[in-house]
């Protein structure tokens, strides 16, 4: 039987030039493929048109390119996209692509399925399958890229990693990915325009510090009461608020970057005066803001966004206490493509 063959994608540009030399060709060789596999994005070894025939033929033998397939495209009637993307394995990851009149924003997956087990959110009834590679992360903000050029006429402006998945989980992969993102040598974007969405790992939170990334962090909080935050995401119990708080103090003391919370206000359980006041005070120790989202019905009812009065009390509360806050109505809602509705039902 063939031997299976390496996705070239897995190599560095080192290792590329190196297979090169030692293929008795040009190190430089290895620069023009890297080029053809990243800046240019090329799908097969025959796009690779300043390479010879022959040298296409040898790569070939050696390797694939695994990329990522757009098995399907949904778009919603406020200009959503929604991709499903088909992976080397047949598994199935999507992201999407939200137009506002100011920026394109790529929403990508870091997991096949998620870690977590968040009771409101439609990912976490999948299976978590396994962890995405750093390529298969590319891949998704290149193909929204290309429909934000093509539906848009722009090319994509943000990405927030905030799709399918827990990105601290996969920590590292994204990290790879975010750094061809944002390298000239790949897409060249900027990491200010990039947002790392969690749920709150404090460990890796700290290890980012550490690492000085230059990109924004966006908690998923939803309540700071521990009790409550537990009962709606029970991996609160092994990494609880305390433990949030502490991390999150250390990446502002290095980092001085403001912190993002991500928040839904439920009827019934974190819509009183005294989830609030623990929101103030989880979040005051540094420049913050509270992103309230709106909720994305999943299910049978058991979460019910909260009725505007509360979310009044929320957003008064926070503005007289120096919080940033702002309302954000959920987009393509219609094609399942709103925060918490990735779930492959297509
Ligand atoms: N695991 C990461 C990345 C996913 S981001 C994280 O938790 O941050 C997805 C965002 O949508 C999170 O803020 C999540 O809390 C929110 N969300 C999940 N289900 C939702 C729903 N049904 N309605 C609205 N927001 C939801």
């Amino acid at each position: 039987m063939e031997a299976k063959k390496k996705d070239i994608r897995a190599l560095t540009k080192e290792q590329l030039r190196d297979f090169f030399v030692k293929e008795g060709d040009k190190a430089f060789r290895g620069n023009q493929v890297y080029e053809w596999l990243w800046q240019k994005s090329a799908h097969s070894f025959e796009d690779m048109t300043n390479i010879s025939l022959k040298t296409r033929q040898m790569l070939q033998d050696n390797f694939v390119i695994n990329h990522i397939k757009v098995d399907q495209m949904q778009r919603s009637s406020d200009g959503t996209i929604k991709n499903a993307v088909r992976l080397h394995d047949d598994l199935i990851v999507e992201s999407v692509l939200i137009p506002t009149p100011t920026r394109t924003t790529a929403c990508v997956s870091s997991q096949v399925g998620c870690s977590l087990d968040c009771k409101f959110c439609a990912t976490a009834r999948l299976k978590r399958m396994r962890n995405l590679n750093p390529d298969e992360i590319y891949d998704q903000v290149v193909a929204i890229d290309n429909e934000s050029r093509l539906y848009h006429d722009r090319p994509l402006s943000n990405i927030v990693f905030m799709g399918m998945g827990e990105p601290l989980m996969n920590y590292n992969n994204v990290l790879k990915a975010i750094d061809k993102i944002t390298s000239p040598e790949g897409l060249g974007m900027s990491p200010k325009r990039i947002v790392v969405s969690t749920s709150g790992v404090p460990k890796m939170i700290k290890k980012m510090a550490d690492d000085e990334v230059k990109f924004k962090l966006a908690v998923s909080l939803h309540s700071a009461i521990d009790e409550v935050r537990t009962s709606i995401m029970p991996f609160n119990a092994t990494f609880p608020l305390k433990d949030l708080r502490e991390a999150l103090e250390y990446w502002y003391a290095k980092t001085r970057n403001r912190i993002t919370y991500e928040y839904v206000v439920w009827k019934g359980i974190n819509d009183k005066q005294k989830d609030v006041e623990a929101l103030v005070e989880f979040c005051k120790f540094s420049p913050s803001k509270v992103n309230l989202i709106e909720y994305n019905p999943i299910d049978d009812g058991e979460f019910q966004q909260a009725n505007p009065q509360a979310l009044d009390m929320y957003v008064k509360t926070l503005e007289k206490n120096n919080i940033t806050v702002t309302v954000r109505r959920s987009r393509g809602k219609d094609i399942d493509a709103a925060c918490g509705q990735l779930a492959n039902k297509s």
